[in-house]
């Protein structure tokens, strides 16, 4: 019977055999790529006994057209009451009152964690030598830093005013002409954040926890992550976990939490990129090393990636690139964001063998060189599939 998965003790999620899971199709290239994966989802729920009441709910274009709105009340309303759902991508409104539909249902639901994991599959072409060595997992703090929102556009007289309370009551010298953003990060939010990365850590039997920081420059934002970071791990996994400075790099068995510059990340994640397991990181970090991340794996296409509250239980699972109009309905783009971005979900759930079915025939897939148009390019010998026959070569490797 379709029941909604519920909350239940201890921040963990009860979910029935036939949970109702309410989806967004997506715009653009979302009427191929959601169809392909909800193809492959549905045969590896099979296979374990187990199904899913998908429940489409609108957004983006599709409600615009159909309801008039971008964001109807009653899709937040039932990614609110079902706790977890996925979604294609979607357009962003030019001009509308919504700045993103993402950040809109980031912001709403509270999801502040982004987690993107960051695996390579064989025979995936890739620009550096050792791409088998990428394995890690981002927790990308989600509801502060830049994308709070908080700016003043240069020229307006909302600048002019807070300039003059910067100057005047700090001593703050903004140059005339500026526009002004601003960059909060507070205990609570990384503290949280981070709480949820160590966490994972240890559920999945990670080595370590990265916290990637500018805190040699931006002492009482970047810094303070940093700081409030290492803090958490006494408050909170003194037993289970110790920090670089309190073990000099020696955990022992306990999880190691170390902290690195986000400049020389982005160097260390190229060329030992098996030191690094688990990251989280603030918004703006985050946001540039996922892509950088997802480009030596095989960029976009296959990137999945979840926006999570562990505490009230809420997540929205997604495609991570946009809606590629050039491409809609063509049946030609690679399905693979949303099929992983799934296979987290279902690892969330709990489904660990429904994920991992999908990620073994995945595997296989590609290692027999059945792929779409986006790696065909880059590989020698390949088949170059479509959308749908990609999903479809996944179905049949399923064990
Ligand atoms: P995009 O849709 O991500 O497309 C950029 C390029 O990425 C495509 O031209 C294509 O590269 C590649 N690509 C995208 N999806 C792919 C897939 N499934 N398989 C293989 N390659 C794929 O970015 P955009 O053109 O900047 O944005 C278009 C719209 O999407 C905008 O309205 C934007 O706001 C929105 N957007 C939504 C989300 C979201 O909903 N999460 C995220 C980002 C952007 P090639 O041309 O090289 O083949």
């Amino acid at each position: 019977m379709a029941e909604p998965i519920v909350m239940g003790e201890g921040d963990r999620l009860e979910v029935p055999d036939e949970p109702i899971i309410p989806f967004i199709q997506g715009d653009g290239t979302g009427v191929d790529i959601w169809p392909a994966a909800r193809t492959v989802f549905d045969a590896a729920c099979r296979k374990y006994g187990k199904s899913i009441a998908w429940k489409e709910v609108l957004a983006g274009e599709k409600a615009f057209d159909e309801v008039g709105s971008w964001l109807p009340d009653e899709t937040v309303d039932a990614f609110r009451t079902y706790l977890i759902g996925i979604k294609g991508p979607l357009t962003t409104p030019v001009g509308g009152g919504i700045r993103s539909l993402n950040v809109a249902l980031r912001q709403i639901l509270d999801l502040y964690v982004c987690l993107r994991p960051v695996r390579w599959f064989q025979g995936v072409p890739s620009p550096v030598t050792h791409p088998e060595k990428v394995d890690m997992v981002i927790f990308r703090e989600n509801t502060e830093d830049v994308y709070a929102g908080l700016e003043v556009e240069a020229g307006t007289p909302e600048v002019e005013q807070l300039r003059g309370i910067l100057y005047n009551q700090f001593g703050f010298k903004i140059r005339e002409g500026s526009g002004i953003g601003i960059k909060p990060v507070s205990e609570e939010g990384s503290k949280r954040l981070i709480r949820a990365a160590i966490k994972y850590a240890l559920a999945h039997g990670r080595p370590t926890v990265t916290l990637v920081h500018k805190g040699n420059i931006q002492k009482f934002t970047e810094g303070a992550f940093r700081k409030w970071g290492y803090e958490l791990v006494k408050e909170e996994f003194s037993d289970v976990a110790v920090g670089w400075d309190d073990c000099g790099g020696e955990p022992g068995d306990r999880l190691l939490v170390k902290d690195n510059i986000a400049d020389i990340t982005f160097q260390q994640v190229l060329t030992r990129a098996d030191e690094f397991s688990v990251i989280a990181t603030t918004n703006l970090n985050g946001d540039y090393l996922s892509d950088a991340l997802a480009a030596q794996v095989g960029g976009i296409g296959i990137a999945p990636g979840a926006n999570i509250n562990y505490v009230t239980g809420h997540g929205i699972f997604e495609a991570t690139h946009g809606t590629a109009p050039k491409y809609a309905g063509q049946d030609k783009v690679n399905p693979g964001s949303v099929i992983l971005s799934g296979v987290l979900m279902f690892e969330h759930l709990g489904w660990d063998d429904v994920g991992s079915s999908i990620v073994s025939a995945m595997a296989k897939t590609i290692a027999d060189r059945i792929v779409t148009y986006d790696f065909a390019r880059q590989m020698q010998g390949a088949t170059q599939v479509s959308c749908s026959e990609f999903a479809s070569a996944i179905v049949d490797r399923l064990s």
